[in-house]
């Protein structure tokens, strides 16, 4: 009898317990919106928008599954690269592979234009997870993407306050390049949105990629 597989790849993406959040004062930047009293450039994307920073020691303590590292997540989503290993993504001429939360039927056409915060990912890690993580089955649907756009970011919304000072909201969402919000948003995941899907079976299809 094969014995069970336990899970011992910790995806590139997730945060370590070592890995502090930095706690910093957030105030009214004279740009508009939020900034950090003691902003520094390395603080804003080329797009202007703030981002939670975090300490990066990937490794150091145990690995926090549900919790996703910005910095990490940031450079997979830009650069493209598989979000449980961190290498190349498996590519073929349907596209690139995602493996995203299953919502067919949301909208006609889906996912054609979703926007998500999960980066692609290669053959053996899809694989891999779905061997570890039988929940995932039925949650979640393989997708072959020929273009994909980074369109903004998903993170904590703040908003102005009588008190001289920006407050907290209760509100995580997803904000556009851009806009408005964009100046309101402490930003945790970059977001990019899917073009030219197909659905694909990973048992059937997928094997003698790569
Ligand atoms: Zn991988």
């Amino acid at each position: 009898m094969k014995a069970l597989t336990r899970p011992t790849v910790v995806p590139y993406i997730a945060a370590w317990s070592g890995e502090l959040q930095h706690l910093r004062r957030i105030v009214y930047s004279k740009h508009g919106g939020i900034g950090f009293a003691d902003e520094a450039p390395e603080d804003r994307d080329q797009f202007g928008v703030l981002w939670n920073g975090r300490a990066v020691a990937q490794g150091a303590g145990h690995p926090r599954y549900g919790e996703v590292h910005p910095e990490r997540q940031r450079l997979a989503m830009q650069y493209l690269r598989c979000q449980v290993c961190g290498g190349a993504p498996a590519r073929d001429s349907r596209g690139m592979l995602w493996l995203i939360e299953d919502d067919r039927g949301r909208w006609a056409g889906w996912p054609e234009r979703l926007l998500t915060t999960h980066p692609p990912i290669c053959i053996p890690c899809a694989n891999a997870a779905a061997v570890m993580c039988p929940h995932l089955a039925g949650h979640y649907v393989a997708v072959r993407v020929q273009d994909s756009e980074v369109c903004g970011v998903h993170g904590r919304i703040w908003a102005p306050s009588a008190f001289g000072y920006p407050v907290r909201t209760e509100m995580k969402d997803v904000v556009a390049y851009g806009t408005t919000d964009a100046r309101w948003v402490l930003a945790g995941q970059l977001v990019r949105s899917l073009h030219g899907c197909t659905i694909v079976d990973l048992r059937r299809d997928e094997t003698c990629d790569r």
